[in-house]
């Protein structure tokens, strides 16, 4: 395969599972050192796997601990990286989860929890990146740009969920977070993107294809008629970090099998 990212360095959030994993070891066969970032004790094994497949496959990284909603741990981890490596050139800013309810009994324990790792982490993470970015400048040699940011947004940010009001608003909010500072930091040469998945297999949607039953109910809402893999997230992160995508700023990519086309509309309307 060919390394189109070679010697760069990337911090990948929540990559001990699902879409970080994926893209972990995505954007380490192309030849990215990877810091393989997890939140708890908990997590540790399962980061490790992810990074032993790595090293196994030819590639390079370490695991680091860090809840990134706390900002104190997130500091730590952006500066031990860039003392570890020397420079940043790309993050992930994958971290996310679900604590769903029907709003009226949504607490506000639920609410600030969803808010403060999905959108509150991405924040703190991609404030980091962007400090050091803009201290770093452009690498000759490396990239085109002076770093890439690339934000796990979801079909979320577009399509309503009732029953997971503070998931989703988390999302719309990555969007708005993710354009803003897009605009912000253009003209340093800094891009950031995002990726808005549809349903792809992983822990945190188990049950709506656990069943054959279950992914004829999800499949009904994706055109393309199956359900994604974290491969596909994966291979839009390579290209999204590559300067193949160089004047691509501010956007986010659905990779969704046409989720956020209406499939309703398709038949009725
Ligand atoms: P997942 O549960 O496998 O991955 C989430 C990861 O985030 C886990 O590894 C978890 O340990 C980590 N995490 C949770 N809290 C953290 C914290 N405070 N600090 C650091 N890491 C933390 O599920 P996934 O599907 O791989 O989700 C990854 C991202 O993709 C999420 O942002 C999710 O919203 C988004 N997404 C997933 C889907 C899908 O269908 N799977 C669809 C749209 C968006």
């Amino acid at each position: 395969m060919e390394q189109k990212l070679q010697g760069q360095v990337a911090i990948i959030t929540g990559a001990s599972s699902g879409i970080g994993a994926g893209c972990a070891k995505a954007l380490a066969a192309a030849g990215v050192t990877i810091v393989v970032n997890h939140p708890v004790e908990a997590t540790k094994a399962a980061a490790q796997a992810v990074l032993d497949e790595i090293t196994a496959g030819g590639g390079k990284g370490m695991i680091y601990q860090c809840d990134v909603s706390k900002e104190d741990e997130v500091q730590r981890m952006f500066a031990d990286t860039v003392k570890q490596y020397g420079v940043l050139d790309i993050l992930i800013n994958n971290a996310g989860l679900q604590r769903d309810s029907p709003f009226q009994e949504m607490t506000l324990e639920k609410w600030n929890f969803v808010i403060g790792v999905n959108l509150t982490g991405q924040f703190l993470c991609a404030r980091e990146a962007i400090r050091i970015f803009l201290k770093q400048g452009i690498i000759q040699g490396r990239s085109r740009a002076a770093g890439k940011i690339i934000c796990m947004s979801s079909v979320h940010e577009m399509i309503p969920w009732a029953g997971h009001a503070n998931y989703a608003a988390s999302k719309g909010g990555i969007m708005m977070l993710m354009k803003s500072i897009a605009q912000e930091f253009a003209p340093s040469k800094i891009r950031i993107n995002a990726i808005g998945p549809g349903a792809i297999k992983t822990p945190i949607n188990h049950s709506a294809w656990e069943t054959p039953a279950a992914e004829k109910i999800l499949l009904e809402l994706i055109p393309y008629n199956r359900v994604g893999v974290v491969e596909d997230i994966g291979s839009a992160a390579v290209w999204l970090a590559s300067d193949e995508s160089d004047y691509i700023t501010g956007q986010t990519i659905f990779v969704d099998g046409g989720m956020t086309l209406f499939p309703g509309f398709s038949t009725n309307g």
